[in-house]
């Protein structure tokens, strides 16, 4: 484990070569979706990242159980999405 200062200024221990400070790309995790989407916290959001969601529109594809099968995703996100959604008038997908 090496100490590294991000650009920042953010301490952060990486045992790899990858300067990523993991501080600043929550940060930019949460302005990438804050326009669309509620706040679900970082694992949520880096779930969404891994699997190409995006936009609240993106969800309309996935069931809720799809959803609570990724990793760093719960139900507890899956409420506040419910909630958005339906104020646009939307909803997760049915199979
Ligand atoms: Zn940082």
């Amino acid at each position: 484990m090496a100490l590294k200062i991000c650009k920042n200024g953010h301490r952060f221990e990486k045992n790899s070569a990858c300067l990523v400070c993991p501080k600043c790309s929550s940060e930019e995790m949460k302005n990438k979706y804050a326009q669309e989407l509620p706040f679900i916290g970082s694992p949520a959001f880096r779930a969404f990242d891994n699997s190409g969601i995006e936009k609240l529109a993106d969800l309309t594809k996935y069931t809720e159980k799809e959803l609570l099968a990724l990793h760093g995703f719960g139900p507890k996100a899956l409420g506040l999405l419910r909630e958005r959604l339906k104020t646009k008038k939307l909803s997760f997908a049915t199979k």
